[in-house]
């Protein structure tokens, strides 16, 4: 019986060995981009439940990426809402991700197309939405750029947002590799090392580069 056992041929071992490796690498791949993503994905949309997050037929909720519309109670919510309903409710639409398809809420993260347009981006144009950037998104996308280019195209004509008026600071700051700016007094900036943050004189300054406000000290 036990030279039976040792029939079995050494490679056998070595080939579970590779099997495994490459399902562990499959499934780790398949949590980093989400477990159906497919070119051209299209859904419904369904329901809108803000500015920049939405139901689509099936149940999935999507975060528009890169974005940042007012919370209820805010100024242009209603707008906001009423935007995005009017350009993609009902309609059929196409999803791009970037890393990650879904965040740790289970929603889909994306930018969202209706035929050819950018609903991300028209949001950003209409003043709408602040473009809304973290470490992890693609910064050199195509989307990313058109997203920047329409705040700063926003700020200079005075649209949505950026027709309010704000209390002036002296000056406006952002530590280097984050994405928001703050005023000077801001809490949660923490001790400012020297080389590490970067001043503005106005916060449209500030927010052209593609920065958004600070949600605690809403500069
Ligand atoms: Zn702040």
């Amino acid at each position: 019986m036990k030279r039976l056992r040792q029939t079995r041929p050494w490679w056998t071992s070595a080939l579970l060995i590779i099997v495994l490796a490459t399902l562990i690498l499959v499934f780790r791949l398949v949590e980093d981009i989400g477990p159906d993503r497919g070119l051209g994905d299209r859904f419904v949309v369904s329901r809108i439940l803000d500015g920049d997050t939405m139901e689509l037929q099936g149940g999935d909720r999507l975060r528009l990426l890169a974005l940042d519309t007012p919370e209820k109670g805010e100024a242009f919510y209603n707008e906001a809402t009423e935007l995005v309903a009017r350009l993609s409710m009902n309609r059929t639409a196409r999803i791009e991700y970037a890393h990650k398809r879904r965040d740790k809420y289970g929603r889909l993260l994306g930018y969202l197309y209706i035929d050819t347009l950018f609903i991300n981006k028209m949001l950003i144009d209409s003043g709408l939405g602040y473009v809304y950037l973290f470490s992890d998104n693609d910064l050199k996308s195509d989307q990313v750029r058109l997203m920047i280019e329409a705040q700063r195209s926003a700020i200079k004509r005075k649209v949505g947002l950026w027709s309010l008026t704000h209390a002036p600071e002296e000056r406006y700051i952002n530590k280097i590799g984050s994405f928001r700016l703050h005023r000077p007094n801001c809490r949660s900036l923490g001790k400012l090392v020297e080389g590490k943050y970067q001043t503005f004189k106005t916060r449209e300054e500030g927010l052209a580069t593609g920065l958004s406000p600070c949600r605690n000290c809403k500069p």
